[in-house]
């Protein structure tokens, strides 16, 4: 591990390179698509920029860097992201104003995160190179206004505004690599703008994985008050988070974020849904509510009439409000069973609910990053099952680990709602795991 460090460190002024590629790479995918005639129906990543693009984001970057987190924590933003890369670029640039209260809410990430995931849907991020435009274009520009005006040599996007953050620190807490204070103080995680964190992260009382992108600054192998990189089994921070800071409003984002995710999902596969859609428009017809089945503004929602997608208002209305629906019942369902789990087992709420981690972050793999397992065809469906049971073992495990301290028979008892959340999420994305 030291010879990695010092090799990462050493280069560590190259980075700048290593980002400025990665930016030339992400424009050109996001912006050449728009300016290219659609690809025929038969084109393959290997035959068309479009296809290449289109399987670049969803079927690459998506699940990977998800997946990535488990063995290297969040070496994607630290490492590669351009986004973030390119917040920090213009707070060198900005008046380097303050962070103001309204960015620090705990809730800003979180809605940051529906509001991009809702609209993505909306838009047809997936199926259209002008949505997939807009949405990461407008986020890269967000993102650098944000870090042009706020903080001082700090990336105040990435830690309180990506709409992707959030949902990497917490997986990243999964994660095999850590940074960890050589020589560390007590009292706990704390937010400073002092010192050299870009993620405003205390450095000496650092315990948490979820604020540090892995950006190196603040390693150096010949300083005793530096930091250090290890390794350690993934997982581990969780099964001990009672010493690493857990958080209530990262367990509720936890659970918002797998019933949104899910939500996005199952609009578009549900039978139901196509119900409820016809009967609501059957609905406006006769109260002469025209404008509910008028196109809207065609960066709300869809409106390609090229490609026969044409979205109406009773489109958009329905998708965000199925999406928050099955977000509201999700979000229920899991924090009913934690309440019992923590009262069946006696630990805290916000330190059993992280036991559902593993679950959602394979149900996000699976079914939003179908793309990657699609090389594998007919073996596909076993790909996506055998990683979604490893999540439901690895939640149970989990479970059973951060109750540890109560006894075996209770532990066991409190695991019966455990399982049960475990398979709520499992049967909602079902339809992801047999549909081939
Ligand atoms: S937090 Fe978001 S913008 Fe920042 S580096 Fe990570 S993915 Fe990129
Ligand atoms: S803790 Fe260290 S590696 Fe992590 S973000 Fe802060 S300075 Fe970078």
């Amino acid at each position: 591990m030291k010879g990695l460090e010092a090799f990462l460190v050493a280069h560590r002024h190259r980075l700048v390179w290593l980002h400025a590629a990665m930016a030339v790479v992400f424009v050109a995918i996001i912006l050449v698509p728009v300016f290219l005639p659609d690809p025929p129906g038969d084109s393959t990543p290997l035959t068309h920029w479009t296809s290449f693009a289109n399987f670049a984001l969803w079927g690459l970057w998506f699940p990977l860097v998800f997946l990535s987190v488990i063995f290297t924590g969040r070496s994607w933003c630290g490492l590669l992201c351009p986004m973030g890369a390119a917040a920090e670029w213009a707070n060198a640039k900005g008046p380097k104003w303050a962070i103001p209260a309204w960015l620090r809410w705990e809730g800003t990430p979180v809605a940051s995160f529906l509001v991009v995931t809702i609209l993505g849907q909306t838009v047809g991020v997936r199926d259209h190179a002008e949505a997939a435009l807009e949405v990461f274009g407008g986020t890269l520009l967000a993102a650098i206004l944000l870090g042009f005006l706020y903080g001082r040599k700090k990336r105040a996007w990435c830690r309180h505004a990506c709409p992707i953050g959030l949902l990497l620190g917490v997986f990243s807490r999964l994660g095999a690599v850590q940074f960890a204070p050589k020589n560390p103080v007590p009292g706990g995680d704390a937010w400073t703008e002092k010192g050299v964190c870009p993620t405003m992260i205390d450095l000496p009382r650092k315990q948490e994985s979820r604020h540090c992108i892995q950006c190196l600054r603040c390693v150096n192998p010949q300083a005793r008050g530096a930091l250090e990189i290890r390794l350690r089994r993934p997982g581990t921070e969780i099964e001990r988070i009672a010493h690493h800071h857990p958080n209530i409003a990262e367990v509720w984002f936890l659970f918002l974020g797998t019933g949104v995710a899910l939500g996005g999902f199952l609009w578009l596969v549900l039978p139901i849904y196509q119900e409820w859609r016809q009967a609501l428009a059957e609905w406006a017809i006769e109260a002469e509510l025209y404008w509910l089945v008028s196109p809207g503004p065609a960066w709300l929602m869809s409106v390609h009439p090229e490609r026969r997608e044409v979205f109406l208002w009773l489109d958009f209305l329905m998708i965000s409000g199925f999406m928050l629906g099955v977000m509201a019942a999700m979000t229920a369902v899991l924090a009913t069973l934690t309440a019992a789990i923590a009262r069946l087992s006696g630990r805290p709420f916000a330190q059993v609910g992280y036991l559902f981690a593993p679950v959602a972050m394979v149900s996000l793999v699976v079914g939003l990053g179908g793309t990657l397992f699609q090389p594998l065809g007919p073996w596909a469906g076993t790909a996506k099952g055998m990683l979604f049971l490893a999540g439901i073992v690895w939640s149970l495990w989990l479970g059973w680990r951060v109750m540890a301290p109560c006894p075996p028979l209770r532990r066991l008892v409190a695991l019966i709602p455990a399982a049960a959340g475990v398979v709520a999420v499992a049967w909602g994305w079902a339809p992801a795991l047999f549909g081939g």
